[in-house]
């Protein structure tokens, strides 16, 4: 048995973006801050928003941290009570629709920010139009937004059908000018939400079907993407993968790869995706041992197993840029045994199909 509901519209396709005050004026908001990527100000975004929106713009929050803070909350909460915005609008990367996400729920409930990674259910907050220049977290579709604590070396998931954005506008177009760097990070971040989605115990037909297309696509463009940053097609093959991987996740929540990685990043600062992509295709192997319909999706997908699956997404690591081993990033044996032991204090590893012991998982993964 499984339930199935998604509560997004979604509006996908090249040029949307230009369309906005079109595609927002159903919902009959009347004034808006907006959330936004220092580098897409330097784009000239923000104009092209206010060329369409007019005064109803009341305020532009940039400079978010690449890994949302409480901070960064906290000032977007206050630029809204400042303004008593009724819609925001995010537009970036994951780290900006995330941080806007939280402050939304913060701002129409006025929770207290420090005790914000304490909350486990959100249900209401204030609408928000999330608007992705990168493809890969798929959080215009999630009811997830990772907020960190700095002081405490802390990276934690909220989550909530209150966090799922209202509207999502996905325009591959505003990938084009993402460097090839990030499009490498973000871009493996699509396969770890497919993957994660794949070897979750919550995973149904419909997940099943939209992370197997989505990692497909993924694996099959996501190079193309890193080195042609220009090509429009494959910008659009990498937005609409991003999508239905951000789709897949919201049905089952991530696996494995993403609790190990939260405390990766927090400690060692290794981008997401590359976090996650370190052990995504090793834990695909280990959920396979539970559930072989995973060699089956693995060969949808395009390898011959889990193994081959692996392998490939090893050498797609190497060809844009990312790391394979904990070694390249520079973490020893001991520095393997702390992130498994964090990682399995997160809520994201009861939710593999396999459920092997730590001390299994660190002999995997320190073969590695
Ligand atoms: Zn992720």
């Amino acid at each position: 048995m499984f339930s199935y509901q998604h509560p997004v519209r979604i509006h996908f396709g090249q040029g949307v973006f230009s369309e906005l005050e079109d595609m927002l004026r159903p919902y009959n908001f009347s004034s808006y801050v907006i959330v936004m990527s220092a580098s897409q100000i330097d784009n000239g975004l923000d104009r092209l928003v206010k060329s369409q929106l007019g005064d109803d713009v009341k305020d532009v929050v940039t400079n978010i941290t690449p890994n949302p803070t409480l901070e960064d909350v906290r000032r977007i909460a206050r630029v809204m009570e400042a303004n008593e915005a009724d819609c925001l609008i995010a537009i970036g990367g994951g780290s900006v629709m995330d941080a806007a996400k939280a402050a939304a729920a913060v701002y129409l409930e006025s929770i207290d920010i420090d005790r914000l990674l304490e909350r486990t259910d959100f249900q209401v907050s204030l609408p928000v139009v999330a608007i992705p220049t990168t493809s890969g977290s798929g959080s215009e579709v999630t009811p997830v937004s990772v907020i960190s604590d700095e002081a405490n070396s802390l990276k934690v998931p909220l989550t909530g059908e209150g966090l799922y954005p209202k509207a999502a506008i996905v325009d591959p177009e505003l990938t084009l000018t993402c460097p090839a760097a990030v499009t490498a990070v973000s871009g493996i971040d699509v396969i770890c939400h497919a993957l994660d989605c794949l070897g979750s115990a919550a995973h149904n037909p419909i997940s099943d079907a939209l992370a197997v297309s989505a990692a497909k696509l993924a694996f099959e463009n996501l190079e193309r993407a890193y080195h042609e940053p220009m090509n429009n097609g494959v910008r659009e093959n990498m937005a609409a993968a991003s999508l239905m991987a951000g789709l897949a996740v919201s049905q089952t929540g991530t696996s494995g790869s993403h609790a190990l990685s939260y405390y990766m990043t927090s400690h060692y600062g290794v981008p997401h995706g590359e976090a996650c992509a370190l052990t995504a295709g090793d834990w695909y192997i280990i959920n396979s041992g539970a559930n072989p319909k995973l060699d089956a999706h693995a060969e949808m997908i395009g390898f011959s197993d889990a193994r081959d699956l692996n392998r490939h997404l090893d050498e797609l690591k190497l060809a844009t840029g990312l790391a394979v081993t904990f070694e390249d990033l520079g973490i020893g044996h001991s520095g393997i045994e702390e992130i498994i032991e964090r990682g399995f204090a997160a809520a994201d590893m009861k939710n593999n199909i396999a459920q092997p012991e730590q001390a299994e998982v660190f002999r995997f993964l320190s073969q590695k």
